[in-house]
């Protein structure tokens, strides 16, 4: 009975507010978050090939392995690999600002069922031995209200059956990376993070959570404070790629 009384409750709130696209806003018969365009539009940018190091969409034929690609940074990240859904483009470009500054927490859910699919695609899910989100410092928390990695962290490890952790925190309040250019980005994150109780960190492989990964030098440092505290391995999963339209856009054209 107790359990089915919040299904009650879940029923009558959609009644009264019917559940809207998470990537255009529309109404039209949403299934897990999206109306039938975005899923598709989804589906297509989700399918497109890329760099298990950068996160860069690569074209057909186009290698791209373990070692990286064309594209990859000259010095490679301190990651493992990454793990992306999409690029950063429209369906989930706008999931992610809703999520982010209106803090739709079922959205996270529906996205983190999409990231645990591409995490589990990639990745051997056995092999890792916590989730953690890339943590916001608190006094940008206590502005926004949450960290929408916590719940996408929270919905990707609930879905892989995997522990979630705290040890990383954001120790400096660094201004936001979106406002710098690439050049400036890893100096000021530079020392950001720190581990707290580092002895349950030792030999683990990490799933490190993320929504957006631009030039990587968050997710880059967050890794480099993890590995330096006795960390084994760190795996990024993030739900976008930001990367130039040129990247992606003629191949979602052409499979369509
Ligand atoms: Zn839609
Ligand atoms: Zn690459």
């Amino acid at each position: 009975m107790l359990s089915f009384v919040p299904d009650v409750f879940r029923c009558v709130f959609h009644l009264l507010w019917p559940e809207v696209c998470a990537g255009c806003g529309c109404g039209d018969e949403v299934r897990e978050g999206f109306c039938a365009n975005c899923s598709r539009d989804l589906l297509s940018l989700a399918a497109l090939s890329y760099c298990p190091r950068c996160g860069a969409t690569v074209g057909l034929g186009i290698r791209a392995d373990e070692d990286g690609c064309y594209a990859c940074p000259s010095t490679m990240p301190r990651f493992a690999h990454l793990v992306r859904v999409s690029p950063y483009a429209a369906p989930l470009r706008q999931t992610i600002i809703w999520m982010k500054y209106r803090r739709r927490s079922h959205v996270a859910g529906h996205v983190g069922k999409l990231l645990a699919g591409a995490v589990s695609a990639r990745c051997d899910v056995a092999s890792i031995d916590l989730v953690l989100a890339v943590p916001m410092h608190w006094l940008r928390r206590l502005g926004r209200g949450w960290n929408q990695s916590d719940a996408l962290a929270d919905s990707v490890a609930g879905r892989l059956g995997l522990p979630v952790g705290d040890e990383l925190i954001r120790t400096r309040n660094t201004p936001p990376q979106v406002r710098l250019p690439a050049s400036s980005r890893a100096a000021n994150v530079r020392g950001a993070f720190a581990v707290t109780r580092p002895g349950s960190l030792r030999g683990a492989h990490v799933l490190l959570i993320d929504d957006v990964l631009t030039t990587g030098a968050t997710a880059n440092e967050a890794s480099r404070t993890l590995l330096a505290a006795g960390a084994k391995k760190v795996t990024v999963a993030v739900l976008a790629k930001a990367e130039p339209p040129t990247a992606y856009e003629q191949q979602v054209a052409g499979s369509r």
